[in-house]
């Protein structure tokens, strides 16, 4: 089946006890068994949850994975990976990372004394040179947040298993639409199910997709022993969401194509970051890896932050905000909301400095949006 089809089909059989077309909604904490070993499948619901695991082979079908895993927010999912980890083992990560990932490297997975060296992003030999006897696992993000640039997923795969190390790369910005890390041979992909995938701005979740066995039951374990589950409601809207994911995407990136143009011209833009313009350092790659470019616009205002205050205040169809993927058009200024728990000096060097604002751009009539750019720009 192809992408559209899966996102409407896969995991989802009419209810075999009614026929309801729609997956239901198993809002139970337990389930009854006839006797000792004997019961239908489900036992209690942080193991398994039937409106779950419809949602976990969907997102397993979307990735062309063979294991999918659901959780209750993209850092749940994070952690869940992070635990395949012991103590003193080493970690290699790119630079222009989500903050909140940086966080729990920096603050929680130091403490267990697992280092994270991180390298930049697009620089391949970089990978390679940081790796050590100890380095267990390389995380990427690409596109990366909020620079939008791209790391070549193939060439970094190669290297890991080179050194028998495993490759997450964090497919949230892109949605399986428009790329699938386990093609291009990493071993977990990782998602906020928050953005893209559910796309309606009314659910946190997380999901991990993985093919290898051993990796799925490691996973599949901490997430019963740890619990960061979904509940089957998140599970449901998720499932909801996901159906029009191909439509959705294809109007965000219609869309972003037609802001990133309208930035490019822009006198008050000092630097447009969108990996479908041909200026991009990194198109090339883009064209290559992914099938689209997605619905993520950054650019450096030219101008002061207290001017930055004033655009933002000015927007009317964009709504300031954090996160990313809905429906609706978001302004994001990174500095002081997602990448807030990074160090400034730390910040800066990576690019990301106080008149970087960051558009999540929606699915609504492109007329109004650049409209509204423009009155607020002026
Ligand atoms: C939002 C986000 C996360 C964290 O996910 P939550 O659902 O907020 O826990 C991780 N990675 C990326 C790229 C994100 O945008």
């Amino acid at each position: 089946m192809k992408f559209s089809t899966k996102a409407i089909h896969a995991g989802q059989e009419p209810d075999p006890a009614t026929g309801a077309i729609m997956t239901p909604i198993y809002q139970t904490s337990t389930f009854a068994q006839a006797g000792m070993g004997e019961h239908k499948g489900y036992e209690y619901a942080r193991t398994g949850n039937p409106t779950r695991t419809a949602l976990e082979q969907c997102l397993a079908a979307l990735e062309n994975g063979q294991y999918g895993l659901a959780f209750a927010s993209g850092l749940a999912a994070e952690s869940a990976v992070l635990n395949l980890l012991s103590s003193g083992d080493h970690m290699v990560s790119c630079d222009d990372l989500y903050g909140g990932t940086y966080r729990i490297f920096e603050r929680i997975m130091s403490r267990y004394q697992i280092q994270t060296s991180y390298v930049t992003a697009g620089n391949i030999e970089e990978y390679e040179k940081a790796i050590r006897p100890n380095t267990k696992l390389i995380w990427l993000e690409t596109p990366t947040n909020p620079l939008l640039r791209l790391v070549d997923i193939r060439a970094v795969a190669e290297i890991a298993h080179r050194h028998n190390i495993l490759l997450v790369v964090d497919n949230t910005f892109s949605s399986p639409y428009f790329q699938k890390p386990l093609d291009l041979g990493a071993d977990i992909v990782l998602h906020s199910t928050t953005k893209y995938i559910n796309g309606h701005s009314d659910v946190i979740g997380g999901a991990l997709v993985m093919n290898d066995q051993k990796v799925y039951e490691a996973l599949k374990f901490h997430q019963n022993a740890a619990g960061g589950v979904p509940g089957p409601f998140d599970s449901w809207l998720t499932l909801r969401g996901i159906k029009t994911l191909a439509v959705r995407m294809r109007q965000h990136e219609e869309n972003a194509r037609g802001v990133a143009r309208f930035l490019q011209e822009h006198p008050r833009v000092e630097k447009l970051y969108y990996p479908g313009l041909a200026s991009h350092p990194d198109h090339e790659l883009a064209k290559r890896q992914m099938s689209g470019f997605g619905g993520m616009v950054s650019f450096q205002f030219r101008g002061k932050l207290a001017d930055v205050d004033q655009v933002v205040r000015r927007l009317k169809v964009f709504t300031f905000a954090e996160s990313l993927g809905g429906v609706e058009s978001l302004v994001c200024h990174p500095a002081s909301m997602t990448h807030g728990s990074i160090p400034k000096e730390i910040r800066e060097a990576r690019g990301v400095n106080d008149t970087l604002l960051r558009l999540s751009i929606g699915i609504e009539d492109i007329e109004d949006l650049l409209a509204d750019l423009e009155q607020a720009l002026a």
